[in-house]
Order: C-alpha cells, then sequence, then structure tokens
C-alpha cells in the first residue's frame, strides 16, 4: 500500500488519505501492537503537520487536531497491549498537552474547547490519572453548557467531535456502542455524551487490557459474504482501504 499524490496537491490518491492510518489498521490486523502504536503516533504527527487526512493540519479554521490526539490515544492503548506502560503515559500524556493547547490557542468557540476537554479527561484515563481525568470531564461538561448551542446533535459532527465519537467507537469494539448510545436522542445530545465518556472509557480501556487487543476500527461493513476468515471461519468483513478485515476479529482476509 503507498499514497500516492498524482496532481502534486498534496492529496494522495487512495480514499482516506491516510497511509500511516492505514499502516496502523494492518498491524492490528497481525496483532502487532508495537508496529500499530509507532504508526499511529506517525499517523498523528503527519496529521498534525498537514500531511496525512488531507492536508487541513491542526491549526486551521478546519481543524484536524482531534484526529491527531485521537492517533495519540489508540497509540497509547496499543503500547498498553504491547506492555510498555511508560510509552503508553507518554502518548497519552502528549495527546493531553495537544488538546489543552488546542482549548487555549486554537479552538475559537466554547463548543471545541469542550470537546478539547472531552479528549484531555480521555488521555488522563488512559495515562492513568483518574482524578485528572475526572476534573477534565467536569470542564468540558461545563464548556457545553456555557456553549448553549441551538442544535446540540448537529455539533457533535463538528470535527473535534467527530474525532471524538470516531476514537469512542473504535475503543469499544468488539460491543460497537452507536451514535446513539453516547447521544441519546439528541436534545441533551453534548451533556449526555459527556457522561457517557466519563463512564465508559475506563470500562473500555480495561475491556482492551484484559482483552490483549484492539480491534480495527468499524469502516463500511457487510455480512455474509463470500469472504471467509482464514483465523475464524465468519463471513461479515469491513472494508479498510489498506484491506478487506474479518468484522469479528479484524485479521485480514483479502490485501487490496
Ligand atoms: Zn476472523
Amino acid at each position: 500500500m503507498t499514497s500516492t499524490d498524482g496532481d502534486g496537491d498534496g492529496v494522495s490518491g487512495d480514499g482516506t488519505d491516510r497511509p500511516h492510518g492505514d499502516r496502523a489498521v494492518l498491524a492490528l490486523a497481525r496483532e502487532d501492537w508495537r508496529a500499530a502504536a509507532d504508526a499511529y503516533v506517525q499517523a498523528a504527527f503527519a496529521t498534525f503537520a498537514g500531511y496525512e487526512g488531507f492536508g487541513y493540519g491542526a491549526f486551521g479554521d478546519r481543524t484536524e487536531v482531534g484526529v491527531a490526539v485521537a492517533d495519540l490515544c489508540r497509540a497509547s492503548v496499543c503500547h498498553r497491549l504491547a506492555g510498555a506502560t511508560d510509552r503508553a503515559r507518554n502518548r497519552a500524556a502528549q495527546g493531553a498537552l495537544v488538546a489543552a493547547d488546542a482549548r487555549d490557542h486554537v479552538a475559537s468557540e466554547r463548543v471545541d474547547e469542550a470537546a478539547c476537554e472531552e479528549f484531555v479527561g480521555v488521555c488522563r484515563v488512559l495515562a492513568d490519572d483518574p482524578d485528572e481525568a475526572a476534573a477534565a470531564f467536569d470542564r468540558a461538561r461545563d464548556a457545553y453548557a456555557d456553549a448553549a448551542v441551538d442544535d446540540p446533535a448537529a455539533a457533535t459532527t463538528r470535527p473535534i467531535q467527530q474525532a471524538g465519537t470516531d476514537l469512542l467507537t473504535h475503543l469499544s469494539r468488539p460491543d460497537d456502542v452507536a451514535w446513539d448510545d453516547v447521544h441519546g436522542t439528541g436534545g441533551d445530545a453534548l451533556g449526555r455524551r459527556v457522561r457517557f465518556l466519563r463512564s465508559k472509557v475506563p470500562e473500555f480501556v480495561a475491556a482492551r487490557d484484559r482483552e490483549g487487543k484492539l480491534h480495527a476500527a468499524r469502516a463500511s461493513t457487510e455480512y455474509n459474504t463470500n469472504y471467509r476468515c482464514p483465523a475464524c471461519d465468519a463471513t461479515d468483513v469491513n472494508y479498510h482501504s489498506p484491506a478487506v478485515l474479518c468484522l469479528r476479529c479484524s485479521a485480514v482476509v483479502e490485501e487490496r
């Protein structure tokens, strides 16, 4: 899998423009946690610098800082699975610093400051610092209340919030929480979201530790296909840009 940039616009020709992220997915499929951690760190910094994720970078109006912090969180989980707890804490602490910097100096709206606080909270969970995590989730709750957005459900699709939701659903696999599980029916979507993060992120991280596995995130999926997983015989698949993966165990079913 290589990234192509035929027209020189800095945007690769593949569907997601996540060459490092794609390598991370393949490493997850091999259960090579150290390689996955390294690839997610590279994805984070490449995204931050505007070399991945269609070139938005961390500091523009359409900031991808949430994607960068989410990838540092994924790296942290992978380091945990590799047994490198010190590196797991380092990645989480890096993520918290980036999120706090974005909160103070990049986000221009209160609703995005709240999303940055959510990320500080998730990073502090991953750094095994529950008191700091609780304080960050309190600040996120208060910032969302201050923001008093007209349409809370629509606010969940802002870039930083969307990156947070994507991380949450990834960490929940194979249980696969859905948007409604996180946000309810919409009226108190943001308040509910913070409560969900506060209670569920520690559970998800503990579950991944217990199972010794981080599945690939859910991309587009199909059930009862003609594919058959070489590892577990399942016929349900998860289509990622570098490979067709087994939806059940995340093994590679077919390279693309
Ligand atoms: Zn399988």
